[in-house]
């Protein structure tokens, strides 16, 4: 179960972060409620980030199964499945994640494009 899966990638990393936040408090005794805002939002901005993409890594060959019939969208010809590539989105916040993600050509136009999903 894919989900089983995703949820063991996990295992410990909230305890890390929450760990990691201990020790941090620990180092700056005398931060400011601002910068003990700041430092929670980043490390929890990272699992996010981490989230996101294990997540959306996930369901990645699921995508391309529901794309079977993308067509493209420059001439309306059939995608050809060319396999996966790296292609990197950006969080609302602004962070980079990368997702490895099937990847389809149209042999018509030479326009490719990775399906929705
Ligand atoms: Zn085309």
């Amino acid at each position: 179960m894919k989900g089983k899966e995703l949820q063991q990638g996990w295992d410990g990393l909230s305890d890390e972060i929450m760990d990691g936040v201990a020790e941090w408090r620990g180092q700056h005794p005398k931060a400011t409620l601002r910068e003990i805002e700041a430092e929670i939002d980043q490390r929890l901005s990272e699992l996010r980030a981490r989230m996101i993409s294990d997540t959306a890594n996930a369901s990645a060959s699921a995508s391309w199964q529901a794309a079977e019939g993308v067509i493209c969208p420059e001439c309306g010809a059939k995608l050809i499945k060319k396999g996966k590539k790296k292609r990197i989105l950006l969080t609302r916040e602004g962070r980079q994640i990368e997702l490895e993600r099937d990847y389809g050509v149209c042999l018509a136009c030479g326009q490719g494009i990775f399906p929705p999903g």
